[in-house]
Formats: structure tokens, C-alpha cells, sequence
């Protein structure tokens, strides 16, 4: 299994294109933008991408979306609480981001427990809200795509419609950090960390 890792958008979101080193096969975890920086990616790996997975419904991690999904003909899989989010862009808050409201209907709904099956890679859905009420978290193997619920050194905004501080830390406490210390946690926006290195070091999570 590999994961590349790209900054894409204004709001610098993290984009991970998961796949098989084996098979080829992967996905496309939140394209916040520049779609065309995410394809020349999958172009260069030669990859057979089978789906793009939304942590959440924000604005800032579906720029990108409509311009994959019609290049790529895949499936936008989202979790159900987050539907409506992306069918209305004040709500999902593209319509004052600069890039302009962007509002559709996804493919196929996640709730907690699903597994994503890509290749001969087996994704588990980690229902974590708090954040929004859909955000999700995504295992593959020692690695965690943890959206906008936890960063390194810090977790999601709840001031958002939809946020909640006490579900978040929930979320995190009893979600995540029951993880293995070691697994490797790849946030929505900025550095990677650790479940270790956040159960230590995390301010939120004393
Ligand atoms: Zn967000
Ligand atoms: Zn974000």
C-alpha cells in the first residue's frame, strides 16, 4: 500500500491518493482543488483509481470533486450525515470561498464500521463527528486519514453549523486514540503525527 500526499486548494487541504503498489488500484481522499495537479498524479503512477472519499462535506475538501469525477467516471462516497452539506453550498460554505459554490449529490452513502474495498486493500469508515456531523476517519492498516477531526498538536473547529466540541473530543478520545500508538496519523491539513505523539502531546486531549 502507498499514499501520496498533496497540498491542494487555498485552504491547503491535504489530499491523499491511496492505492495497491501491487494491483494499481486506489482512491482519491478529499481533492480540495487543483484537480489537475491530482490527475498528472495518478497519470505519472499510472493508477486505476476507483473512487474518491470525502472525510466531510466542507467546502475546502470538495473543490476539486466534479473535475475528477468526470475525468476519472468514479463514485463520491460521503458519509451520511453530510449529505445535505453537499447539496447546498452556504452550507457546506463553497459559496464564499473563492473558488464558487460547488454543490452535488454523492454516489454511494458511509456509515461507521463500512468497509471501502479497493485492489486488495480493505479501508475501514471511522464514524468521528464533532467536526461536522459526518466527518469521518479512514484505517488502512497502521494508517489513519484523520480529515479535519484531529491534527497534529490540535483537532477541528466546532464552530461551524453542525459542530460540537464534546462530540468531537468523544470522537477522538474514544474513536482514535484507541488505536495502536504507532499508527500513522495523516490529517486534513497540515503535518502527520502519531496516536502516540497526540495522546503525549495533544493540549485538547489532556
Ligand atoms: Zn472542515
Ligand atoms: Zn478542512
Amino acid at each position: 500500500m502507498k499514499i501520496i500526499k498533496m497540498e491542494v486548494g487555498i485552504f491547503a487541504v491535504n489530499c491523499y491518493i491511496v492505492f495497491s503498489d501491487r494491483t494499481k488500484e486506489g482512491l482519491v481522499v478529499d481533492p480540495g482543488g487543483d484537480a489537475k495537479r491530482i490527475l498528472k498524479a495518478i497519470d505519472e503512477y499510472d493508477l486505476d483509481i476507483k473512487s474518491i472519499v470525502l472525510t466531510h462535506g466542507h467546502g475546502d475538501h470538495i473543490g476539486g470533486v466534479l473535475e475528477l469525477k468526470e475525468e476519472l467516471g468514479v463514485d463520491v462516497l460521503v458519509h451520511e450525515a453530510d449529505l445535505i452539506m453537499l447539496q447546498d453550498a452556504s452550507r457546506n460554505m463553497s459559496a464564499n470561498m473563492p473558488m464558487g459554490a460547488v454543490e452535488f449529490k454523492p454516489d454511494r452513502l458511509l456509515k461507521d464500521g463500512d468497509i471501502i474495498e479497493v485492489g486488495d486493500l480493505q479501508i475501514e469508515v471511522i464514524h468521528t463527528p464533532g467536526h461536522t456531523p459526518g466527518c469521518i476517519s479512514l484505517k488502512i492498516g497502521q494508517h489513519l486519514l484523520s480529515g479535519d477531526t484531529l491534527f497534529k498538536g490540535s483537532i477541528g473547529r466546532t464552530d461551524f453549523e453542525g459542530g460540537s466540541y464534546e462530540q468531537i473530543i468523544k470522537s477522538i478520545k474514544e474513536r482514535l486514540l484507541v488505536l495502536d500508538d504507532n499508527t500513522l496519523v495523516l490529517p486534513g491539513h497540515g503535518e502527520n503525527t502519531t496516536i502516540l505523539e497526540e495522546k503525549l502531546y495533544n493540549p485538547f486531549l489532556e
